[in-house]
């Protein structure tokens, strides 16, 4: 029941009418039985600024940033996070109304990184990334500080991967981390996927509406000694993810780096643990799974 005491978060983007986030984050605060709201807010790229300066005139305690707000909203906020700015890129603000500041966070890669390790522990792993866009870039600086021992970003356009890979090592020297990372062309896949243990693939194929497309890697390649997480939550059922069920692989969804970056965002604006079952069911049930 929404009423005078009644509590705003929301997400920005540009369109906005798909989101996923509202059910997900209403039944976290509901299960909680918090007098909070979570709302979409259909913000277009002229009024940006405008956007934040008012939401934070509103009391509004807490955004999810999406396309194409995520690089363009940093010079608007007082602080960015650490791994955000290494991003460069942010999906989480938080309005600390006590203070009068508005800090931005990218929980996006941290979702990534907490549904792999639920089913595999990073130390030591090596690591490939196929892809090297805006996803690669926040998966790669997560995973780079997560413990792992090598990191490969394969791209079709390999300077990409090549600059990426850069980027990342700068970095991680400034931050004292010393791990092999290199980059590679696509074609180099099934070499580098044999020594590897984990792969995550950014790139979007296989994505609905074009569920059929030929996955990145097909089982021939693919090893049961390997986990395979496709980042892509529509279908649930990737070609990849049937692929490597069929060589035996361990297998995440893309829709548990959605969840987990959901769960972190809703922790760093409310300071508290968030429902974790009650979130995934309503995330599955808006996405239909
Ligand atoms: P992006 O910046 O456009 O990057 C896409 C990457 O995929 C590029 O490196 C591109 O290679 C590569 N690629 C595209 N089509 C390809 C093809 N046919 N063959 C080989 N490589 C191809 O996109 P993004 O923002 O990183 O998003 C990528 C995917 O991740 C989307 O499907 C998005 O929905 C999904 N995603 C999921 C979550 C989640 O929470 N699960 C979060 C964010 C994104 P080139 O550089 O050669 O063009």
């Amino acid at each position: 029941m929404v009423n005078g005491k009644t509590n705003i978060l929301g997400v920005i983007g540009d369109p906005i009418e798909h989101t996923f986030s509202p059910a997900m984050h209403n039944a976290g605060l509901n299960a909680l039985g918090l007098n909070y709201i979570y709302l979409p807010f259909h913000v277009l790229p002229q009024n940006l600024n405008s956007a934040i300066s008012g939401a934070k005139s509103l009391g509004i305690r807490g955004l999810n940033v999406t396309i194409p707000h995520k690089q363009n909203i940093i010079p608007y906020l007082d602080e960015i996070d650490g791994i955000a700015e290494m991003i460069g890129a942010v999906n989480t603000v938080k309005f600390d109304l006590e203070l009068d500041r508005t800090i931005g966070y990218n929980t996006d890669a941290y979702g990534c990184i907490r549904a792999i390790s639920e089913v595999m522990d990073l130390k030591d792993k090596k690591v490939c990334i196929t892809g090297a866009g805006g996803a690669a870039r926040a998966v790669a600086f997560q995973i780079a500080t997560s413990g792992i021992a090598e990191l490969t970003i394969l791209n079709r356009n390999y300077n990409k991967a090549d600059n990426l890979a850069i980027d990342v090592k700068k970095n991680l020297k400034k931050m004292d981390i010393d791990i092999n990372i290199e980059s590679r062309k696509i074609e180099d896949l099934a070499g580098v996927l044999s020594e590897s243990e984990i792969l995550i693939d950014t790139t979007p194929l296989g994505m609905h509406p074009h569920d059929d497309d030929k996955p990145i890697a097909t089982a021939d390649i693919l090893h049961e000694d390997l986990l395979v997480n496709d980042i892509v939550y529509t279908p649930m059922e990737t070609s990849l993810i049937k692929e490597a069920k069929k060589a035996n692989s361990k297998v995440v969804y893309g829709y548990k780096m959605l969840l987990y970056q959901g769960i972190r965002s809703f922790e760093i604006w409310l300071d508290r643990e968030a429902p974790v079952e009650v979130m995934e069911k309503a995330l599955l049930d808006v996405l239909g799974i």
